[in-house]
């Protein structure tokens, strides 16, 4: 079962990417602003923290993070066996310590999916998302300062998944599909996925969750490159 990170700046696609990976593959979207912004919408004394920092645009401190974190990846890796994380880790102390609760559990994930764009196509994105969600955090400045945190706490992360050898790095400056199409590619030369009888996906770009179903190899835990946790 695939078990993946993904990896971008704010406006890059993690969201969009993850839900149809999710869909296909069975694995559980776990999402780190959504279960964030759900612990806010409960109005518990926990929400009120992760609002202080949400707000502003400033990363919840890791302690609350592996809180709330913790048990959603253990019940969808229980569940279903894998995961795509959407906008986990994003410090090197939230990669170094997800390693370790990774190798623990044996939970190490089997890539890292870095989606780009420049940087004003992510703020265009952004704001256009202001409009049509209403989140708190998508005004201009908050979003000039979320990827200014991003450069700075999360861009680490690239190289660090790179040496690793898991890393997949992807433009989502085109169309929607044809992004779909490259990653599956991507995870089908890795081995990751195995493209069903008759996948014509990656000769032309269509949207995957249109496609038939695509089947995976078991988990590879004797693989070199999947203890990218440790
Ligand atoms: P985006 O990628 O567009 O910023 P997310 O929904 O992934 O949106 O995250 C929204 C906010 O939630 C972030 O700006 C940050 O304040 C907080 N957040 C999400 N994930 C983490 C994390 N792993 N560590 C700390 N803070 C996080």
């Amino acid at each position: 079962m695939v078990r993946v990170i993904m990896l971008s700046p704010p406006g890059a696609g993690k969201g969009t990417h993850s839900k149809w990976l999710t869909q296909q593959t069975g694995a559980a979207h776990i999402s780190a602003g959504d279960l964030l912004r759900a612990e806010v919408a409960r109005g518990s004394d926990l929400g009120r923290q992760v609002a202080s920092y949400t707000d502003r645009g400033d990363l919840v401190p890791d302690e609350l993070i592996f809180r709330i974190l913790a048990p959603a990846v253990v019940a969808a890796a229980r569940d279903t066996g894998g995961y795509v994380l959407d906008g986990f880790p994003r410090t090197m102390p939230q990669a170094l310590r997800a390693a370790q609760f990774g190798a623990d559990l044996a939970l190490t994930s089997n890539a890292v999916i870095y989606l780009t764009a420049p940087e004003e196509e992510l703020v265009s994105r952004l704001l256009d998302r202001a409009q049509r969600d209403g989140r708190a955090d998508d005004t201009l400045s908050v979003v000039r300062h979320r990827l200014a945190v991003f450069a700075k706490e999360t861009a680490p992360l690239v190289d660090y998944y790179r040496d690793r050898g898991i890393l997949l790095e992807l433009s989502t400056d085109r169309p929607e599909a044809e992004v779909q199409a490259d990653l599956l590619g991507q995870l089908q030369t890795r081995g990751l996925l195995l493209p069903a009888a008759g996948d014509s996906r990656l000769n032309h770009a269509e949207p995957a969750v249109a496609a038939s179903p695509v089947t995976f190899d078991p988990p590879r835990d004797d693989q070199p490159g999947e203890h990218i946790l440790t």
